[in-house]
């Protein structure tokens, strides 16, 4: 499974026209719980980050650090949003959880050794397995290093616990990675989106790994989705493009499975007549 598969992005479509057609009669606090309850749902696959909302300035972020998605909470609150609002917050779910799997990828393509960490010294793994303690442990993968061998072969939980430092992510995620790593063939070999940039799938995770190593050493850890998110005109951004390539293929489909989608709609409020009841 992945977002970018049919059948994820057909039973969210589902679960945002169920919103849309129920908007009226739930609360703000029911709607939120129906869209948490969707990106659960259509994150079954790996680890689900957790869904919140705030009265954020842009559309809504993700934070890998702390795995949570964070939406505008204004919009839930409106009887009267307007159609092409509610299409933007289902959309801003989707990208942005979107991220969350990018990252999951990543972690699942090193456990599975199918990736292998970018400008990574010996020293540096050997160094970023501190925290598992013991003396021995170190000098062990020290000898693993000036030999030629990788200090990570053959214990796990230090490299669950590599990966997760060097992506700066919860050892949660890379824990789940690595126990679906056999599976990181089937997404790498399933069809290949036609927004990627890259010629394979495995060019594209990659390329969002490389760009991720560069940010876990700046000040960032979350992206921003919005007029004020730092990010929104970066679609040369590998991540970036791949966010929004596919946030637009999700529009698209939520707009035909509401209906009544014509322009002058778009702007109507969900009190309109023409929505329905
Ligand atoms: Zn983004």
């Amino acid at each position: 499974m992945s977002l970018q598969f049919e059948s994820v992005m057909n039973g969210f479509v589902g679960d945002c026209a169920a919103l849309w057609n129920g908007w009226k009669t739930l609360s703000p606090v029911q709607r939120e719980a129906a869209l948490a309850r969707a990106v659960t749902r259509m994150t079954s696959f790996m680890q689900a980050p957790t869904v919140t909302f705030a009265n954020v300035s842009g559309w809504g972020s993700f934070s890998w650090s702390s795995w949570t998605l964070k939406i505008k909470r204004s919009y839930m609150a409106k009887n009267d949003i307007r159609y092409k609002d509610f299409v933007e917050v289902c959309s801003t779910a989707y990208h942005e959880t979107r991220h969350a799997e990018q990252f999951y990828r990543i972690a699942q393509g090193l456990c599975a050794g199918a990736l292998k960490m970018p400008d990574t010294s010996g020293a540096q793994l050997v160094q970023s397995m501190a925290p598992s303690g013991s003396v021995r442990a170190r000098v062990a993968a020290y000898q693993a290093v000036i030999s030629g061998q990788n200090p990570l072969d053959g214990d796990a939980a230090a490299k669950t616990r590599v990966i997760a430092n060097f992506l700066n992510v919860p050892i949660s995620v890379v824990q789940h990675a690595d126990r679906m790593r056999d599976y990181f063939s089937n997404y790498v070999s399933a069809t290949k989106p036609a927004w990627f940039k890259r010629a394979t799938t495995l060019d594209e995770v990659n390329e969002w790994m490389r760009a991720t190593y560069k940010k876990t050493y700046s000040e960032l850890d979350g992206w921003a989705q919005g007029p004020d998110g730092p990010y929104k005109v970066y679609r040369d951004l590998p991540e970036e493009n791949d966010a929004h390539g596919i946030e637009d293929v999700l529009q698209v489909r939520v707009y035909m499975r509401c209906g009544n989608d014509t322009p002058a709609n778009r702007k109507k409020p969900r009190t309109d007549a023409v929505f329905g009841p």
